[in-house]
């Protein structure tokens, strides 16, 4: 079996065994669920509900604030009891939606249709009010990214299917049970783009994955199963553009510019619901794992639920957590607060009882350069720290340090413990600030 990679990258302990052969289990929300209205990048949605008002499961409670914007749909039936700010994830307060869940999941009626009865335009009219956002963490509205300027330069579909980050397994979850649903997916995105190859880009620690879509796509002229190495982060755009498709894209650049176009497993799906069943993104799979959790589990989730509702429903906690992240142990946000909802993006709650980071002691560099071997961005992460410690953001540019995908790599692997990532990620975020602030 062939094997595609790119340059650098790293091997962390997976803890996918966890929860890998749990099944999804479908679970129903407690009497709250709390929606913000920033789930996504873009624009805020804005409400078009009120509070006191009634409203049915599947209807649209805000709609898109522009066209970098996506709505948001009710997951329960219910009524609003508040339009107010509530903490999310990032520990931000965002102005969200609070519905009162009465139980009956009384929902509307959906419009299903055929996709190859339909256009282009109706295509993509169906994915924007779907609400459809990258699942995988950026949350960027998928309309949108599958609407580039030249369509027809567009080569390759890449299905991203690496789930490259430790403990993570509700992708793998989806293409063991429903994989029927993600080619169906790929299939309606291929419809877009009349010059492109779809790639199933799975790493090959799925084997029965691998084996899986083979057979359901053995017919499929247009569609191709690679394997991948198995190595983090092979699921990161830049580095999954490269492994599948040997073309390099920078910072600067979109995947469109390199004839890409690049979706996640669990996007692709919610694609396929909102095109052919009518069905807007409400719910998502949620991976809640790690060494405290009593029972790891992959739950379908309602969007809206708290965090705290899913660590319960998993039996709770076993031993207390050090950490708990939501996402992945290297890209994820580490969370203080279990009363924040699940949204769009909520791929994992993870609770660990060492926290290595904040644990182990900075000390000075010992110049091993092992940070530098295993940077996919192939930048140079020691002197990227030291421009940003001294907060030379003209430096900082100049050597590269926006080619950083904020990995965490350089940060794993350092013996020295250095704060490498988190001091180019604010840096990042600085210059970010600034490019915003001078349009
Ligand atoms: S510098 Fe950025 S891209 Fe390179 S290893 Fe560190 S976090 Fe990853
Ligand atoms: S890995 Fe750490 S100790 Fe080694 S060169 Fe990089 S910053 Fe220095």
């Amino acid at each position: 079996m062939s094997k595609f990679t790119f340059t650098g990258g790293i091997h962390p302990f997976d803890g996918k065994s966890l929860s890998k052969d749990k099944p999804i289990v479908d679970i129903l929300p407690k009497d709250e669920l709390v929606y913000p209205l920033s789930q996504h990048i873009g624009a805020p949605a804005k409400a078009v509900v009120a509070v006191g008002e009634t409203v049915k499961r599947g209807q649209m409670i805000a709609e898109a604030g522009g066209f970098v914007s996506a709505p948001i749909y009710a997951s329960v039936s219910g009524t609003v009891t508040g339009i107010a700010p509530h903490r999310i994830v990032t520990g931000d307060m965002v102005e969200s939606i609070i519905i009162k869940n009465d139980h009956e999941y009384i929902e509307v009626e959906y419009d299903p249709a055929d996709p190859d009865e339909l256009s282009k335009e109706e295509i993509i009219a169906r994915i924007q009010k779907g609400g459809v956002v990258g699942m995988g963490g950026a949350g960027f509205p998928t309309h949108v990214k599958l609407s580039p300027k030249k369509p027809e330069t567009i080569d390759y579909v890449i299905a991203n299917c690496a789930e490259c980050e430790p403990y993570l397994t509700s992708d793998y979850r989806r293409m063991v049970e429903e994989p029927e649903k993600l080619v169906e997916g790929l299939k309606i995105i291929l419809r877009l783009f009349d010059n492109a190859r779809g790639i199933l880009a799975v790493e090959d620690n799925k084997p029965d994955v691998i084996d899986k879509l083979k057979k359901l796509t053995k017919d499929e002229s247009r569609i191709l199963v690679k394997a991948l190495k198995t190595k983090y982060p092979q699921g990161s755009e830049r580095q999954l553009i490269y492994a599948t498709t040997k073309r390099a894209i920078n910072s600067s650049m979109l995947p469109a510019d390199a004839g890409c176009v690049v979706d996640n497993v669990d996007t692709i799906v919610a694609i396929y619901n909102a095109v052919k069943n009518g069905i807007p993104l409400m719910e998502r799979i949620v991976t809640i794992t790690g060494d405290c959790i009593k029972n790891p589990v992959n739950f379908r989730v309602h969007i809206g639920q708290s965090y705290r509702e899913l660590i319960e429903e998993a039996g709770g906690f076993r031993t207390q957590p050090a950490k708990i992240v939501s996402g992945g142990p290297m890209m994820g946000f580490a969370l203080f607060d279990l009363d924040v909802p699940t949204t769009k993006t909520a791929s994992a709650c993870l609770c660990l009882s060492e926290d290595e980071v904040s644990e182990a002691k900075s000390t000075n560099c010992i110049n091993c350069g092992k940070c530098l071997e295993v940077c996919p961005g192939r930048v140079m992460p020691r002197k990227l720290m030291d421009l940003a410690v001294k907060g030379d953001l003209e430096g900082f540019e100049k050597l590269g340090g926006m080619e950083c995908c904020e990995c965490g790599c350089c940060s794993y692997i350092c013996p020295a413990k250095r704060q490498l990532t988190q001091s180019i990620k604010s840096a990042r975020k600085i210059v970010l600030a600034n490019r915003r602030k001078a349009k």
